[in-house]
């Protein structure tokens, strides 16, 4: 059975891509079966992995209108043991149709349910903000990812957010957990970073991973390559970062256990 991870925050560029890309790679890596879901309509993790969203026949749209199954439209990445559900911007248009749709807070996890067992994890990339398709990833997820940046601000809407996962716990899944705060964005130079963290540190005790990933031009470098940032410079400290947060996840939701 699949754990599924959520990796999310309403403010817009946190990290969340860049940590769905490089965590899903690095599970991969380490031999678990991993399905990234790309269910933000910017489709940044989708380019990110080297696909060319216009050549794409199908994926998240038809599957969330039920033109298509999740197994049509899951691609291969050129990564072993890395799979993606691929989107176009067509997700945008999709929300506004799926408002009267009875099951409409359901769709993912109905989806995801019939290939569970195909996979170790399952990671959901979602968009900035509270919207239809968030909440359908928190629905379908077992635990939340939440990258927070090290910059002035960065606890902004987490109180709102942590309020939408009490929500959806009571309503609709009450499996949901808070699997861990990722501070992104790191520069151990400036003492705002310091700051941030201390204060990420006190909100979230040991919620808080002890992996910070640190500001790196590697890691912003990697997706114009189409690529995770281990493939494009595995030494690169981004890299290795990405790496222990991978090795954190795998500790935290299997005790380290294959
Ligand atoms: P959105 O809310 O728009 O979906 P996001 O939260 O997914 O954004 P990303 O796209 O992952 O954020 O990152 C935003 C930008 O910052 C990207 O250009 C990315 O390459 C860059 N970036 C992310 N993490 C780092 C890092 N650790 N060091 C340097 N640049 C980074
Ligand atoms: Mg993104």
């Amino acid at each position: 059975m699949a754990i599924v991870i959520c990796i999310t925050n309403q403010k817009g560029g946190v990290g969340k891509t860049t940590t769905a890309v490089n965590l899903g790679y690095y599970l991969a890596k380490d031999r678990y079966r991993t399905l990234i879901v790309d269910i933000d309509p910017q489709g940044n993790a989708t380019s990110g992995l080297g696909i060319d969203k216009s050549s794409l026949n199908s994926g998240m749209v038809e599957v969330m209108l039920g033109s298509t199954t999740l197994e049509k439209a899951i691609l291969k990445t050129k990564y072993k043991h890395l799979d993606i559900l691929p989107t176009t911007p067509e997700l945008a248009n999709t929300e506004v149709e799926l408002v009267s749709k009875k099951n409409r807070f359901s769709i993912l996890k109905n989806a995801l349910a019939r290939i569970a067992d195909h996979y170790d994890y399952i990671i959901i990339d979602s968009p900035p903000s509270l919207s239809l398709l968030t909440v359908n990833g928190m629905i379908a997820s077992n635990y939340l990812l939440l990258p927070v940046q090290t910059e002035f601000y960065a606890l902004e809407g987490v109180a709102q957010l942590l309020e939408s996962m009490k929500l959806v716990r009571k309503a609709m899944n009450p499996r949901l957990q808070l699997l861990g705060v990722l501070a992104t964005m790191y520069d151990k130079r400036t003492s705002l970073s310091a700051q941030v963290l201390a204060e990420i540190r006190k909100y979230f005790k040991d919620r808080t991973f002890d992996t910070t990933i640190p500001r790196n031009v590697r890691i912003a470098e990697a997706p114009s390559h189409g690529a995770p940032v281990g493939e494009y410079d595995k030494f690169s400290k981004g890299a290795r970062a990405y790496k222990e947060l991978a090795h954190e996840v795998e500790l935290r939701t299997r005790g380290g256990k294959k």
